[in-house]
């Protein structure tokens, strides 16, 4: 069966795979979805021996059907090898009552990892198969991980330049250091003065400006997207959902067949979405646990309906969830409203001129598989040092938001007991202080690069390479500019 992707907004033609993958976004501002759900087409009981690659093969084929078999295995060997420190990949950790899903193995210790990773080598792929001749300029807005996942899956990759924009003063030292310092003549990374809806929005509308396509077009430049808004970022997310499951049926945890809940950490809605087409592809999975930091706007949407971004946008220690804007919702708005294109057209620009919609009753209904809660930030910080204390087993502050919703939920009787798996979203490597100081304020007066060999010592986890001595790297981006000046600066990188 061929699966085409259409835009959540209509206006466009149906587009092959490959052709999606390197437009990124829709030219009506939409994204793609794919206009049906593949079916699994192999038992899950047939999938426990196989490895992680070959059960990213079995989920991306189903998406991705214009790829060859070959296309498809190369990219997927390519990107799942010794970059990642484990062999498995994606392990999965019994503790605290509850499987954390461990998606922070690969080369920047974040789970984003487990899609930039392939994205490079699906797009100049993808290049190839449409007999493109133009240079691709990656744009990536980042809250902090998705910028030096790209980085890492870009770097000197032919007929690929890639520029990211953060919040200059919206990210982890870490995460700031690992960017600053990224080596690799075709990459480009700008801080800018502003949050990261800033920055999320400066990109859409340089990817939606006209002006710019055409200038672009005259150099023989394309735009594509790394963010999650690109389809080929978000299927190889929808691969772990379903390794998780498969390694709990080969562990004996669970039956196969029986159903599961899933709690995941969410900013743009990237990666709570994969689990949810892991679902509608027919994994069991019950409940999708939508977990919130103080900005909490999604928990707020899928409890009353409403989404209303204007409120204060919360710094927290979670700053890869500092997000108002979900982009990827706009997706899921598209299926729960039986692909109503007008309706996503009306609420999209609600949300731009008035920022604030409200979804109808059917709607409402359909976010049945969804739950959602959040934590604050003492929530947070309480979770980190009490799964500290009882079992050893540091998590960061994004995988502690989900653990501490579902242990409140599951306290309070909220959410039944089935097994539950909480993905694990980020090393705590890469937030140690707020991760040491949450488990003993004795912590406070060291900085991060001390911070980062006691966690050692204490978790007993080797230091990841992404991290080691990154406070010793040569600092090689330094540019800074305003939000509003985004287009320029890409002008003068790209000498447009
Ligand atoms: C990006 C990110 C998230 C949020 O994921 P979305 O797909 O944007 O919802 C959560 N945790 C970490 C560590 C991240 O890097």
């Amino acid at each position: 069966m061929s699966i085409l992707y259409k835009s959540t907004r209509g206006n466009e033609k149906l587009l092959s795979a490959s052709e999606a993958i390197i437009k990124g976004i829709a030219d009506d501002g939409g994204l793609y979805v794919p206009a049906k759900f593949p079916k699994l087409n192999i038992d899950i009981k047939d999938m426990v021996d196989m490895d992680y690659n070959e059960v990213a093969y079995n989920i991306m084929k189903e998406f991705f059907t214009d790829f060859t078999e070959d296309e498809l295995k190369v990219c997927i060997s390519k990107a799942y090898d010794s970059k990642f420190d484990v062999q498995e990949k994606a392990p999965l950790k019994k503790a605290g009552g509850a499987y954390f899903l461990e998606l922070f193995h690969g080369p920047t210790i974040a789970f984003k990892d487990m899609a930039l990773s392939i994205l490079p080598h699906l797009l100049t792929t993808a290049v190839k198969k449409n007999n493109m001749d133009k240079d691709i300029v990656i744009l990536t807005a980042t809250s902090g991980d998705t910028g030096k996942a790209a980085l890492e899956g870009f770097s000197d990759i032919d007929g690929v330049k890639i520029i990211v924009f953060f919040p200059e003063h919206g990210v982890s030292e870490v995460q700031k250091l690992q960017m600053k310092t990224h080596k690799g003549s075709n990459t480009y990374v700008v801080g800018i003065e502003g949050n990261f809806d800033d920055a999320q929005n400066g990109v859409k509308r340089i990817f939606n400006d006209d002006s710019m396509k055409k200038k672009l077009n005259q150099n023989n430049y394309a735009f594509s997207s790394a963010n999650s808004i690109n389809i080929g970022r978000l299927i190889p997310q929808v691969v772990y959902y379903f390794y998780s499951y498969i390694q709990l049926v080969k562990e004996k945890e669970i039956n196969s067949g029986e159903q599961i809940n899933v709690v995941v950490p969410t900013g743009n809605f990237g990666n709570i979405l994969a689990g949810y087409y892991a679902k509608k592809m027919g994994l069991p999975i019950d409940k999708l646990m939508c977990a919130s930091n103080e900005n909490k706007v999604l928990y707020d949407f899928i409890s009353t309906g409403i989404y209303d971004k204007r409120r204060d946008f919360v710094i927290t220690s979670s700053p890869s969830m500092d997000i108002l804007i979900s982009s990827n919702l706009e997706r899921l708005l598209y299926h729960i409203s039986g692909e109503n294109t007008e309706k996503i057209n009306e609420l999209m620009n609600k949300l731009k001129d008035q920022g604030v919609y409200e979804i109808d009753d059917t709607m409402k209904a359909n976010l049945k598989d969804f739950l959602a809660g959040y934590a604050s930030e003492q929530d947070t910080h309480t979770t980190i040092k009490e799964l500290y204390d009882q079992e050893g087993y540091v998590i960061d502050t994004h995988t502690a938001v989900a653990y501490a919703v579902w242990n409140k939920k599951r306290s309070l009787g909220q959410i039944d007991d089935k097994k539950t798996v909480i993905a694990s979203t980020a090393s705590p490597y890469k937030f140690p202080a707020a991760v040491m100081n949450a488990i003993d304020n004795k912590y406070k007066i060291y900085d991060d690069f001390r911070l980062i060999k006691e966690m050692s010592k204490i978790s007993g986890v080797t230091i990841p390479s992404a991290v080691d001595d990154i406070d010793k790297r040569e600092i090689v981006h330094n540019k800074v500019c305003d939000a509003k000046d985004m287009k320029n600066v890409v002008c003068e990188i790209l000498h447009v």
